[in-house]
């Protein structure tokens, strides 16, 4: 009999509860398999902010058997690391101190079915929310059941998978461990969204290994300078050295998985992410040092909506004149864009549109 058995209902990513999803859907069958699993001590721990698990347990009668141990967290990339699941059990930090898969620690989906995995999917999905697919499965598969391949660009599957896939590798089966996919479509810009990526692993990183943490933060810092437009040619290449070393190096799941993410998203993307440093361009138009904003002559009615919605005075124009913008003052904010009822300004990114350089009369 083994000493004690852990169930985690924690989620990895807030958005993606699915353990604790799927406790509270069935409870009593959980609790039944769970009473008759040999060990002394049972331990269930979950979200704290969780109402759902706190209505429960209100109603829950008395077990002797199973510890419900509340975690201060919504969710949180550590509770992926069994390692550091069994430190709460001693009252510690669930901080990882490697990797040990053979610790008796699962996941409420682990405990139900091994061959079954559900995921949240998100980002510009046409069908978003939670689906269930077979562990073993092709990103087409994926596809198939929330976008489809004309609308799609980019498959991304979160920690502890990191994973970043482009149109080449659409029928190499994974292993689908994730509890998040996102899925990206022309509108998104990679280097964007791997920034963001990379924000929240600097966020989850504990601290306790050098190329885990000193890595994760040094990621940010490159891409950072490649959003803001400070990058320089060789940073590509400095990224994909650092990345290689952490993703073996790292301590846990948490540093490889970020550096993967990296590795992966060059791989499939490193057109798009090099354009922004060797062209100056964001061929989506999303990374805000890239892109500028224009009025367009033939649509502008004069009417100076645009003029107040514009903090920092960078629109110039009066009644029934066609409107400027003064690109030394605008700071693209997009305020302007979201006033314009008649859709006459427009984001550019290398390739401006043809405007006034003062104000004219409309018509
Ligand atoms: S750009 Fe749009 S909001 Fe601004 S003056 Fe012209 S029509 Fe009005
Ligand atoms: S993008 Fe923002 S700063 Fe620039 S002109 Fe429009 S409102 Fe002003």
């Amino acid at each position: 009999m083994s000493e004690y058995m852990i169930f985690n209902l924690v989620p990895t990513f807030h958005e993606a509860p699915i353990s604790l999803n799927l406790f509270l859907k069935d409870t009593s069958s959980f609790l039944k398999r769970l009473n008759a699993e040999q060990a002394d001590k049972k331990y269930i721990l979950y979200p704290k902010q969780s109402k759902e698990m706190k209505r429960y347990l209100e109603q829950a009668e008395g077990d002797t058997i199973i510890t419900y141990l509340p975690m201060e967290t919504a969710g949180a990339f550590v509770y992926g690391n069994k390692t550091a699941v069994v430190r709460v059990i001693d009252g510690e930090k669930p901080l990882p101190t490697g990797v040990n898969d053979e610790l008796p620690v699962f996941s409420a989906e682990e405990f139900s079915d091994i061959d079954i995995k559900t995921v949240i999917i998100g980002g510009n999905a046409k069908k978003k929310g939670t689906f269930t697919f077979s562990k073993k499965i092709t990103p087409r598969a994926i596809l198939d059941q929330c976008s489809s391949v004309k609308e799609w660009k980019g498959i991304y599957f979160g920690y502890p998978m990191g994973k970043m896939l482009g149109a080449n590798q659409l029928d190499e089966e994974i292993e689908l461990t994730t509890d998040y996919i996102h899925i990206f479509d022309e509108t998104d810009c990679i280097l964007d969204q791997l920034y963001k990526i990379a924000e929240r692993y600097s966020k989850e990183s504990c601290g306790r290994c050098v190329y885990g943490f000193e890595g994760v933060t040094q990621i940010n810092m490159i891409l950072s300078d490649l959003v803001m437009k400070k990058g320089k040619s060789e940073d590509i290449e400095l990224l994909l050295d650092l990345c290689s070393v952490m993703e073996t190096q790292a301590l846990c799941d948490i540093g490889a998985s970020a550096a993967r993410t990296v590795l992966t998203a060059l791989q499939n993307f490193r057109e798009e992410v090099e354009e922004h440093v060797a062209k100056k361009n964001c061929r989506a138009v999303i990374c805000v040092k890239y892109v500028t904003y224009h009025i367009l002559a033939d649509l502008c009615t004069g009417c100076t909506d645009c003029v107040d919605a514009c903090e920092d005075d960078a629109i110039l124009g009066k009644k029934k004149f066609v409107h400027v913008i003064d690109q030394d003052e605008c700071i693209q904010c997009g305020a302007c864009m979201a006033a314009c009822e008649e859709g006459a300004i427009v984001k550019a990114g290398a390739v401006k549109p043809k405007t006034p350089k003062k104000p004219v009369p409309c018509g």
